[in-house]
């Protein structure tokens, strides 16, 4: 390492015991990382590959206003999208808020009263809890007369063939399949058992929509669900595939029928995808998903970093320090709320925005303990960019993800163990 990186990982607060702890735990993680490089590599050309079969052109980051019609820019990322994800139809908006609306849009499209709709791999994120009416919510598919069945994973996270085929019943019209571990402990999928699952129901039901929370998960592996029969595809651009640039944003990919179903919802019956203006952000979705192969490897690298390190220094982490990857998340079980605490700091105080603020928990609504987050982010609550948060209470688990750039998230991973350092809950 240049003498010069040294100087300024000391003048920015590491010490050099936790340097040298850095750079040891890295030096077992070079073929690693080039198989990254290489799975970023892949698709950095097929992103390219998909805009240039498109004719993308410097009027895609035109935009039209008002009702929107012919707003070309948008048109044709969807084109775009639906290549790179190889799908018939993509619907990929700034009307989509976050990965929630679009999760939320693409079953409430395609569902109807009477319909069923199945999660045979265990509790849905958080959020959807509310979409669905597991937790009872204004506007939810229960209200809508939608109910849900849900078949719980082994505990090894392995699927329960036997009690997903008894599940499936002739009002199942949507399973729903989250990639991403997310919040919860049980593995994330990679693409590979996601088909295997997919053509397990489609043997049973044919006709059954298969539709994959894709969030943190793309860009990760060379293929998508949407390449293993997965019908939809859904994702947040304020992760992986906006890169950083988009700021606001969620995309479904997927069957035309059904991505039409979206847009009709999206907008209104009779309008769907002709309407929407795109008003300026245009470039920056274009952009963030040129960036977004390499924007992921980053973050990757960062998540296996940080297994490696404190892996090392005897602490559990989700995945460990040689597992294969399916999502960008890395948890890490401190087993005490300082360890936390002090981690979340480290994080915020190696962030490029509000690095001077200091994350304290406090008790955010829909949480059932105080949690803390740490995010010096471009984009409010970006989680592609460097982030972290922990709810205090037992394991007292942290979990992070992103970084833009490999070398902001090894700073990061490095301020956090400085931090548990300087609070005596790390000894080098
Ligand atoms: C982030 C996430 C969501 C929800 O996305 P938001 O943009 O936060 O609404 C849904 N599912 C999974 C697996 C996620 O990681």
């Amino acid at each position: 390492m240049l003498d010069e990186i040294k100087e300024m990982y000391q003048e920015m607060g590491i010490r050099k015991s936790v340097l040298d702890f850095g750079q040891d735990a890295l030096s077992g993680l070079k073929e690693r990382f080039e198989k990254i490089d290489e799975i970023a590599e892949y698709n950095q050309l097929k992103v390219i590959h998909a805009m240039q079969k498109n004719r993308v052109n410097e009027s895609c980051f035109k935009f039209a206003s008002g009702y929107g019609y012919s707003d070309y820019g948008r048109d044709t990322l969807e084109k775009v999208y639906a290549d790179v994800f190889h799908t018939e139809s993509a619907l990929v908006r700034p009307q989509i808020t976050c990965g929630t609306h679009a999760l939320s849009l693409a079953l409430s499209a395609n569902l109807r009263p009477g319909d069923e709709l199945l999660s045979p791999v265990g509790k849905p994120y958080d959020t959807l809890e509310e979409v669905i009416g597991i937790r009872p919510s204004c506007g939810s598919l229960a209200e809508y007369g939608i109910t849900y069945s849900q078949v719980e994973l082994f505990p090894d996270g392995s699927f329960d063939y036997e009690n997903i085929r008894k599940a499936i019943n002739d009002r199942t019209k949507i399973v729903t399949i989250q990639r991403s571990k997310g919040y919860q402990t049980r593995p994330s999928f990679s693409v590979k058992q996601i088909g295997e699952l997919i053509s397990f129901v489609k043997g049973i039901k044919p006709d059954v929509i298969c539709m994959v929370d894709n969030c943190y998960g793309e860009f990760v592996e060379t293929i998508e669900p949407s390449d293993v029969g997965a019908d939809m595809v859904v994702g947040s651009l304020i992760k992986n595939p906006g890169g950083g640039l988009a700021p606001i944003g969620g995309y479904i990919a997927g069957r035309e029928d059904l991505i039409d179903a979206c847009g009709y919802r999206l907008t209104s019956p009779g309008l769907g995808k002709e309407v929407g203006a795109s008003l300026g952000v245009m470039q920056t979705f274009f952009q963030g998903l040129f960036l977004a192969p390499t924007v992921t490897a980053g973050a990757l690298k960062g998540a296996i970093f940080a297994a490696n390190i404190y892996e090392r220094l005897g602490f559990g982490v989700i995945p460990n320090g040689s597992e294969s990857r399916h999502d960008i998340i890395q948890a890490v079980e401190f087993g005490v709320p300082e360890g936390v605490i002090a981690f979340c700091k480290g994080i915020q105080a190696a962030a490029p925005v509000d690095s001077y603020v200091t994350p304290e928990p406090w008790a955010m609504p829909g949480y059932d303990s105080d949690v803390i987050m740490a995010a010096g982010a471009f984009v409010q609550g970006s989680s592609i960019e460097l982030s972290a948060d922990g709810p205090i209470k037992p394991p007292y688990a942290v979990y992070f993800q992103g970084g833009l750039t490999w070398q902001h998230a090894k700073l990061g991973i490095l301020m956090s163990l400085e931090y548990l350092v300087r609070e005596g809950i790390v000894t080098l």
